[in-house]
């Protein structure tokens, strides 16, 4: 039976882009593969961005971060959801898998590239990042990773990570392999600024806890095709993020209407972003109801992580043990 394993970092609310990207890939295979479905709230690569990491917010947005995934359907009776923090066996791996990661690699992942750019001083932590990535996926010998397609570079060099341990040590780790939702392999930031991304700040993201007024203050501002100056003018769905995320809220017929409205100038962008955010609502409001409700139960999300993370270690010790071995530690 596969294994899954995904992470999700702390560093900010849930956007949409998460839960288009990733976070619906999760429940569909948490329903798949059950326990075998590990998740995780990733606080280890959270702390790595000095741009993201606030020491203050760190605790209450790792559980908000279940909040979000429990919200969106994902049932920790069923599946394996803890924080990565509560299994150290994650650092130790990482640890091994550093010393067979050549910096020059590290140094070409984008993600590290894009990140460091915006930093005066970058942290070792940074650059070491997929090097623990590879250890959260490989401790489980996991074979199959619903993530965005921004990961791709990083799930690559897993890869690479898992042959040189197997060549070095043995045959030991699966090769895994990335699941992405076609449909939403890389969801634009609401800023018009590039990927939506949560380090990026509020400016670049539609959480998908956030308030609706809220979200409609942002898509209100949103830019649109630039092309389109005025009303009057024919616009281009195809460069608008606006008509992206209505590939993602409306039905069939509204995704018609509005791509054709646009074209010959029939419908205004207010109008159309409008009726966005009439399908975000229709989306969000069953989310925001349910996340209230876990909000107000406290200690059900803090037992489910604490049973979360005793169901992950139970997975991750022999195989740690078996790593620990091939190594050649010395055993006592
Ligand atoms: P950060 O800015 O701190 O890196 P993030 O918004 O990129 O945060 P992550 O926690 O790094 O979110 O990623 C969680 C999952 O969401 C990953 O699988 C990632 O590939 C996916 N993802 C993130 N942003 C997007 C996006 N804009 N579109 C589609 N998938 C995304
Ligand atoms: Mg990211």
């Amino acid at each position: 039976m596969p294994r899954v394993f995904s992470g999700i970092q702390p560093t900010g609310e849930p956007h949409i882009g998460n839960y288009f990207g990733a976070m619906r890939n999760y429940v569909r295979l948490g329903e798949e593969f059950g326990k075998n479905s590990i998740y995780c709230v990733v606080d280890l690569h959270a702390i790595t961005n000095p741009a993201s990491f606030e020491p203050a917010l760190l605790a209450q947005r790792t559980f908000e971060m279940a909040v979000a995934n429990f919200a969106v359907g994902l049932d920790p009776s069923r599946v394996t959801f803890f924080v990565q923090s509560h299994v150290p066996e994650h650092q130790e791996l990482s640890w091994i898998f550093t010393t067979l990661t050549p910096v020059g690699e590290l140094e070409r992942m984008t993600q590290y590239k894009d990140k460091s750019e915006q930093l005066e001083s970058v942290p070792a932590g940074l650059l070491m990042y997929p090097a623990l990535m590879a250890a959260d996926i490989l401790l489980y010998k996991a074979d199959t990773v619903p993530v965005g397609e921004d990961q791709t570079q990083h799930i690559e060099l897993t890869r690479e990570i898992a042959r040189k341990f197997n060549h070095a040590f043995g045959e030991t780790f699966p090769e895994p392999r990335a699941v992405y939702n076609k449909q939403a392999l890389r969801i634009p930031g609401v800023d018009g600024n590039g990927k939506m991304g949560k380090s990026k700040g509020e400016s670049s993201t539609i959480g998908i806890l956030e308030p609706l007024d809220a979200i409609w203050q942002k898509l209100r501002v949103a830019p649109t095709d630039p092309a389109r100056v005025r009303r009057t003018d024919p616009g281009n769905p195809d460069v608008c993020l606006i008509f992206d995320y209505h590939k993602l809220f409306s039905g069939l017929d509204t995704i018609q209407t509005v791509d054709a409205g646009c074209r010959t100038a029939g419908i205004g962008c207010i109008d159309c972003k409008k009726t966005l955010l009439a399908g975000m609502t229709e989306h969000l409001s069953p989310i925001h109801e349910r996340a209230e409700a876990l909000k107000a139960d406290p200690d059900f999300v803090r037992d489910a992580l604490a049973q979360g993370a005793k169901e992950a270690r139970a997975v991750a010790r022999p195989i740690m043990e078996e790593v620990r071995e091939k190594v050649g530690f010395l055993k006592l």
